[in-house]
């Protein structure tokens, strides 16, 4: 048996409607999966009737962008429930942030000599929440670079030319947010927010104190060693240890649901650990 607590559809910027990831994840052989899209539950009810045929758990989530301090720290929410609440209520204001954001980078994008527009950007968009992978890819339909991943090395990555900010939430807002809202939280791939582990006891266990349920410890992207270290270190501070391949079909290729790169192995427990810390 195995799961997986992070996966992106069209309904934001994955490649697979909710519906056909989750048929791929039944056909892998997961009993639970997470839709985490950026800042929307817009594909849960998809994935919930395609998973209730399919006899596997969906558990309802997002993924949000919070800053800490001068971190930028990204944020899984499970067991957020589409509907009105405190933090559902939040994810339209930060689309529409999204929306100015994108706006003005096609504008510098033009600027830079690049004839993109919104119709391009539309086009590469399956849902609500759009974002710097839907532009990356009307760049490599316009043939300006080859894949997202180059599309965010020269262009769109923080401190690339055509860069723009965008309004987030504060860790603590965010944490307090989901939880009034009944879910709970995990801080996504801690190897992006500081490549030196030394800076982690301390933040988690600020965070922590602030609500926060989690770390995702199994990730594509940490190297096995780091997977185990922190696992211990969410032990070690009463967190839960979450996993997950961070799957965004063709958009981020050679990660597959529940493995990731072929290496990754996400305890199934993790799943009843979460839904015990809900409050
Ligand atoms: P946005 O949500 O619009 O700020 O775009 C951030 C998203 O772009 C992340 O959640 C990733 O899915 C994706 N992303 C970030 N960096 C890269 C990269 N280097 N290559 C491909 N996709 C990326
Ligand atoms: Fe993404
Ligand atoms: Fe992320
Ligand atoms: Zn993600």
């Amino acid at each position: 048996m195995a799961v997986d607590l992070h996966t992106h559809s069209s309904a934001s910027d994955g490649t697979d409607s909710p519906a056909q990831l989750v048929r791929r994840a039944a056909a892998a052989g997961l009993v639970a999966i997470a839709l985490t899209d950026h800042d929307t539950l817009s594909g849960i009810g998809e994935a919930r009737s395609t998973a209730a045929e399919a006899e596997l758990r969906l558990i309802s989530g997002t993924e949000l962008s919070v800053d800490h301090d001068t971190l930028k720290i990204h944020l899984l929410v499970y067991f957020l429930e589409p509907g009105e609440g405190p933090l559902q209520d939040r994810l339209s204001e930060l689309r529409e942030g999204r929306n100015l954001r994108n706006v003005e980078i096609l504008a510098r994008l033009r600027a830079l000599g690049y004839e993109i527009d919104d119709a391009d950007m539309a086009a590469e968009a399956g849902g609500e929440s759009v974002g710097r992978p839907h532009i990356a890819d009307a760049l490599v339909a316009k043939g300006v670079v080859s894949s997202r991943a180059e599309a965010f090395d020269r262009l769109l990555g923080d401190g690339g030319a055509a860069y723009v900010e965008r309004p987030r939430l504060g860790a603590a807002e965010a944490i307090r947010l989901a939880t009034e809202s009944g879910a709970v939280t995990s801080v996504a791939h801690p190897y992006t927010i500081d490549r030196n582990a030394e800076t982690y006891p301390p933040l988690f266990r600020e965070l922590k104190a602030l609500g926060l349920t989690g770390l995702e410890a199994y990730h594509p992207e940490h190297p096995p060693d780091l997977r185990v270290h922190l696992a211990e270190l969410a032990a070690d501070l009463g967190l839960v240890p979450t996993g997950g391949s961070d799957y965004h079909g063709t958009g981020k290729p050679g990660v597959d649901l529940g493995i990731g790169f072929g290496d990754l192995d996400i305890p199934d427990t993790v799943v009843t650990d979460l839904e015990d810390r809900r409050q």
